[in-house]
């Protein structure tokens, strides 16, 4: 079976270039780019990438871009990484520190890059040696944070004809050599509210001649977490919470208009489908019950990553092929966003969480100035890449696997 061989092929592969990855690693980290703005970081890829054969395509802004390996008829699998960074300041002292001030790979994106781009090599080796039953679509993602990036790539037809779709994510509470995995939803939706009320204002002494318009707001603001949370499944966790209100000058007038903004979190798909209209009616309603008139705002953020159980199978049985029985580990949703949520809308797949610490080390934490990873995560994620990519290749592909090896 081609799954025995591959950890010896891997194992080769990655005698010869870990070293050299990490050394890419630490050039992208001390290189930082925020989002829309990689372009030394899609040209170093993509310089890599060109020596190996490949024929890298970069996306119209010149950040981000997208690979293929292989050809033919056979089904396509997507590998994602994102590749920018966040405006922190890094805060670490060690000599792969960023350069750039006010800007660091705190989200670990310097090491999907690097995880990918290991991936890409080898698969660029298995197509070369005419073991790749199929074609795998690499999506070297930009803006992850902004977010936004993930819909460019689908714009310019990323995922088109693209059958399952796999990307991992660093998380600093895992050991290195493990994976956290789960089915469903596996990160949260984020989105951001702000309603504006208004009404004719007047003298306080006479609210019942005007429209109360501070009391109507401070009602919206206590009745719509507590309406949605008996008009929507409690399971899905929607909650509401408002983060900034203002209204009013003087003691002894009512005001004319009034605002109140939050965020919206939530658990589950359907909910947060459903949420903008929900709130809108729930609202108005309110609104309307103390004559001001109200308006809202609903910024989407992301929807929440709700992994495909077959992709997740699959995942799996890749990551203990790569990296041994036991490596998979259960996790949980976090109640962070991610966007790689919006090409799991559009075709199935999987996303997982690649442990990056040093057993019985510190425990980092992602979107912090110190956060740091062992750098042999970077060997750990391109086995589960590449093992990932052949076996979705092999269980929805034309090549029977054992004919492959033969062939
Ligand atoms: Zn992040
Ligand atoms: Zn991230």
């Amino acid at each position: 079976m081609r799954g025995r061989e591959l950890r010896g092929e891997l194992d080769a592969f990655l005698a010869e270039t870990e070293q050299d990855l990490v050394a890419f690693r630490r050039d992208i980290h001390m290189h930082p780019e925020l989002a829309f703005a990689e372009y030394r970081t899609t040209q170093r890829i993509a310089e890599r990438l060109t020596a190996a054969g490949l024929a890298p395509s970069v996306l119209p802004r010149g950040t981000g871009l997208i690979c293929d390996v292989g050809s033919g008829d056979g089904p396509t699998i997507a590998l994602r990484a994102d590749i920018d960074a966040l405006p922190l300041q890094d805060e670490k002292d060690v000599p792969y520190r960023s350069t750039v001030a006010g800007a660091c790979h705190a989200c670990g994106h310097d090491v999907h890059t690097t995880v990918l781009l290991g991936t890409s090599l080898f698969l660029a080796q298995q197509a070369a040696a005419g073991l790749l039953p199929g074609r795998v679509r690499l999506i070297f993602q930009p803006a992850e944070e902004l977010p936004g990036g993930a819909l460019e790539v689908m714009a310019q037809g990323g995922i088109s004809g693209v059958d399952r779709i796999f990307g991992l994510h660093c998380d600093p509470r895992v050991d290195v050599g493990q994976l956290g995995l789960k089915p469903g939803p596996i990160t949260s939706a984020c989105d951001r509210l702000t309603v504006r009320v208004s009404g004719p204002g007047g003298h306080t002494a006479r609210p019942h001649l005007t429209a109360d318009l501070v009391f109507a707001l401070a009602k919206i603001l206590t009745e719509l977490p507590a309406a949605l949370s008996r008009r929507v499944d409690p399971r899905s966790s929607l909650s509401l919470v408002w983060g900034r209100v203002e209204a009013g000058t003087a003691a002894n007038a009512i005001p004319d208009d009034g605002v109140a903004e939050g965020t919206v979190r939530c658990l589950d798909e359907n909910a947060w489908h459903a949420a903008p209209d929900l709130i809108k009616s729930l609202l108005e309603s309110v609104a309307g019950a103390y004559g001001v008139e109200a308006t809202m705002d609903y910024a989407r953020g992301v929807p929440p990553v709700v992994n495909d159980e077959v992709s997740v199978e699959m995942l799996t049985e890749a990551a203990e092929r790569a990296l041994g029985a036991g490596a998979v580990v259960p996790t949980q949703q976090s109640l962070g966003g991610e966007d790689f949520a919006w090409y799991l809308e559009s075709i199935p797949g999987a996303f997982a969480r690649l442990g990056t610490r040093s057993p019985g080390g510190m425990t980092y934490d992602i979107h912090q100035g110190t956060f740091d990873i062992d750098e042999k995560a970077i060997a750990m994620g391109v086995r589960v890449m590449a093992a990932t990519a052949l076996t979705a290749l092999w269980e929805v592909g034309p090549l029977d696997p054992v004919t492959t090896a033969l062939a």
